[in-house]
């Protein structure tokens, strides 16, 4: 199988990890999270006391501490799904919850901060064969990976999906909580100064408002034959 880095950015809830973890299976390749590190990075700063009360980072303290932070991967046997360790500890349910979701963008914007998130990245994505998901991978952080998808759905929909997950992990919340999370994330993230979220002219865009994971599969293979001649099953 041909090894190329795969960049999937897009808005907030759009299913870009769901897609992500099926185009790695269906290639063989390692998928990364990138705003699982974002989120790693948020929930230490909020267990550290480095947040005001309403969850906005103190952005010096958090530079500084940032030496401090190991953000690792591992795949959990029982279910063959990476889950996400900040120093050791396994935080995977921990920085899915409303609180991270609330700081991470303002945590997102600190310039050394998103360095940190780079760095880590570029020394996994080094032997290529990767799928990463983010917000800024095909115009910041890989602008040489092969294939870019820009990924978008209308707000209801990406804060209907993001709820019935949350629900399904017992997580409280109403419509109106996560469509004001999700909106306000998009907001922040298209603003900020460093590598706000765009679409890489190179990038194909992915509107999946009304498509199923396995149509969205559908889409990538057809993608990867066209411009590659690869088969997938
Ligand atoms: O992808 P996810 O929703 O888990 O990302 C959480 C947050 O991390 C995003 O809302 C965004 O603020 C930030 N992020 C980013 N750049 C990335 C990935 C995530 O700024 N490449």
């Amino acid at each position: 199988m041909k090894q190329m880095i795969i960049a999937i950015d897009g808005h907030s809830s759009t299913g870009k990890s769901t897609f992500a973890k099926a185009i790695a299976k269906a290639m063989d390749y390692t998928y990364l999270d990138s705003g699982a590190l974002y989120r790693a990075v948020t929930l230490y700063a909020l267990e550290e006391g480095l947040t005001d009360s309403q969850g906005l980072p103190d952005a010096s303290l958090l530079t500084e501490r940032l030496r401090d932070i190991t953000v690792s991967f591992c795949r959990n046997p029982a279910t063959g799904l990476s889950e996400t360790y900040l120093n050791g500890k396994n935080v995977e349910e921990r920085i899915r919850s409303l609180d991270v979701s609330r700081s991470v963008s303002p945590v997102s914007v600190i310039p050394r901060v998103r360095e940190f998130v780079d760095n880590e990245l570029r020394k996994w994505g080094e032997k290529k064969g990767v799928v990463i998901d983010g917000r800024d991978i095909g115009t910041a952080v890989f602008p040489q990976a092969e294939l870019k998808i820009f990924m978008t759905a209308p707000a209801h929909v990406r804060a209907r999906r993001r709820l019935d997950e949350m629900k399904a992990k017992g997580e409280e919340a109403t419509f109106e909580e996560v469509l004001d999370n999700v909106l306000s994330r998009d907001h922040l993230d298209s603003t900020r100064e460093v590598h706000p979220l765009t679409r890489a002219s190179d990038a194909v865009l992915l509107d999946n408002g009304n498509m199923s994971v396995e149509e969205q599969m559908e889409w990538f293979k057809k993608i990867m034959e066209e411009r590659w001649g690869i088969r997938l099953k």
